[in-house]
Parts: C-alpha cells; sequence; structure tokens
C-alpha cells in the first residue's frame, strides 16, 4: 500500500507526483470547487482503530477529497482499514505515513485542529460550519489541512499548537466526542457546501442539465384576480359567503393563496374545480 513512513514531506502542488509519473495531482489557483478540494489535506494524528482510518476514506471521497496522511498511524496498511473503506480503496493506497505530525503539515499555508474539548491554548476557536467557509477560500490558491486527534485522548496540546485554530463540531455538550471518521465526514460535508458556495450540486444531474425540465409557467396578476372573482362568485351561489356578512373572507383567502406562488395550471384546476361545483349543483337530481 502506499506511503510509508519514510515518504518525504509533499512538494509543491504543482509538482509531478512521485508515485505514479502521471504529472500533478493537484493544481495550485483552481477554479473549481472540486480542485480548491484538491488543496485539502486530511490528517489523522496515531489513529488506533485502522477501521477508523478507513472510514475516513470513504468519508473523504463521498465529499471530493482524496489527500489522506496519517501519523503515526497504530496499524496501517490493514485489511480492517481496507473493509471499512469499502469503495475507496483508492484514497487509502494513495495515504500518506508520516512520523511527526511537523512532516505531515509541510507545504500547508493554513492548518486547523479537530477538537471536541476546548483548551487553553490561546487558539481562536470556530465553528465547523465557519471554519470550512474560511479554510475554502484558502483553499483556492494554497494548501490546508485539518488535524484530527487520536481515539481516546484527542490531540494533545502540543500538537494542537501546531495548528493555527482549533475547530469545533458543535455537539451536545453533554456527550461532545463523535467517533473519529464522524467526524472526518461532517467537517468533509461541510468543506465540500463551503466549497460550492453554500450549495453543494445534487447527485445525477450536472449543473448544465438542472433546467432540463421546462419551468412552470408561472400564474399572471389577472389569472389570479379572476380567480379570485370566480371563487367569490361560487361561494356566494353556493351560500358559503353571505354578502350581508363576509367577515374577513375573501382577504383571509387572499392571503392562503399569496402564500404560493401559483402556476397557471394550478390557477386552472382550481377554476375547473369551481366550475364542476356549480354544473354539479345545477344537475338535477338523480
Ligand atoms: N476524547 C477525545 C476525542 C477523541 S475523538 C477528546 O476529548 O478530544 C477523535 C477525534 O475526532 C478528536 O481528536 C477530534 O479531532 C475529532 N472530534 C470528535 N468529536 C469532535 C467534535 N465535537 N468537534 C471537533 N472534533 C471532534
Amino acid at each position: 500500500m502506499g506511503g510509508g513512513a519514510s515518504g518525504a514531506a509533499e512538494g509543491p502542488a504543482t509538482s509531478d507526483c512521485q508515485r505514479c509519473n502521471k504529472g500533478a495531482h493537484y493544481i495550485v489557483n483552481p477554479d473549481t470547487p472540486m480542485q480548491a478540494l484538491a488543496n485539502v489535506r486530511i490528517v489523522l494524528v496515531r489513529t488506533s482503530h485502522p477501521g477508523n482510518i478507513g472510514a475516513a476514506a470513504r468519508a473523504m471521497k463521498t465529499m471530493g477529497l482524496k489527500r489522506l496522511v496519517l501519523v503515526a498511524p497504530q496499524s496501517f496498511p490493514d485489511p480492517v482499514a481496507d473493509a471499512r473503506a469499502t469503495g475507496a480503496l483508492d484514497v487509502l493506497q494513495a495515504a500518506r505515513v508520516c512520523a511527526t505530525l511537523e512532516e505531515a503539515l509541510a507545504g500547508t499555508s493554513h492548518t486547523i485542529a479537530l477538537s471536541a474539548r476546548r483548551r487553553e491554548l490561546g487558539h481562536r476557536v470556530l465553528g465547523a460550519r465557519d471554519s470550512a467557509a474560511s479554510l475554502m477560500g484558502m483553499a483556492r490558491d494554497r494548501e490546508v489541512a485539518l488535524v484530527f486527534g487520536t481515539e481516546i485522548s484527542g490531540l494533545s496540546n502540543d500538537e494542537a499548537g501546531l495548528c493555527q485554530e482549533l475547530v469545533m463540531i458543535p455537539a451536545d455538550p453533554e456527550f461532545s466526542s463523535l467517533n473519529l471518521g464522524a467526524a472526518v465526514q461532517v467537517m468533509a460535508y461541510e468543506l465540500r457546501v463551503a466549497a460550492f458556495g453554500g450549495s453543494a450540486p445534487l447527485i445525477g444531474k450536472r449543473k448544465t442539465e438542472q433546467r432540463e425540465e421546462p419551468e412552470a409557467e408561472p400564474a399572471k396578476f389577472e389569472d389570479i384576480e379572476n380567480f379570485y372573482r370566480h371563487l367569490e362568485t361560487v361561494m356566494l351561489e353556493t351560500g358559503f359567503l353571505d354578502p350581508a356578512n363576509p367577515k374577513r373572507l375573501m382577504p383571509r383567502l387572499r392571503r392562503l393563496f399569496s402564500r404560493i406562488d401559483l402556476e397557471k395550471e394550478e390557477v386552472n384546476i382550481l377554476r375547473g374545480f369551481l366550475n364542476s361545483l356549480i354544473t354539479n349543483k345545477k344537475r338535477p337530481p338523480k
């Protein structure tokens, strides 16, 4: 499996990949969200359960992140990690293994430490969403890293101290420690949403296809006014609206319908229904 504890610090993002000689994997000055996501490293420090490494790889791949860096993992490569990664074996295979956190962070311009608890480090403490937004802004043209601690004790103060910010996932204060893989998933999701400017596209439709279905024609002012007149006439005819005591029936119905953006077709359905009431009423009983 890829990596190796002796692996040199990753070079500049534009250098050719030493592993596959297929040119640079990661692009500086990216123009697209995917390229910004490619500038993000997920660093797992002293992970004790290989299953969590696999889970993190899967969490990353589902959100378009590919660069996994492992600092002194207890067991890696490991079949348990492979099993938990399922379709994200490629992320595991490309993972870099480092002996120290310093080595893992070499080449980055901004690093954040993920922590389930506050510390007396004097760091700026940010919530997951705010930090993801600012981090993705930076990742457009530089390398950034998110650093996650070991399962039992989290990051040591020295490890967290190597990062510029402390980030917390705003969990229930009574039980705030997420499983490592789950914490990676939450942050990877926030990064993806932030990379796409707050709204990541849904699966199955490319951006160009998103407006494939013809837009429904919205009802015009006069369509809606004609509908209100029609409604009032029918309510008078059926006796539902008493002209001597109209109360605020019409204004309230106007308020009800103005909460929806009625489409022309929908107004036609409503008016067809109103017609059917009158027609049926006039029909002689069987
Ligand atoms: N008991 C440890 C938590 C270990 S969980 C502690 O108190 O720090 C493993 C890692 O998942 C943590 O080191 C942290 O990087 C991440 N993590 C878990 N819950 C988190 C939360 N609510 N906010 C931010 N990171 C969290």
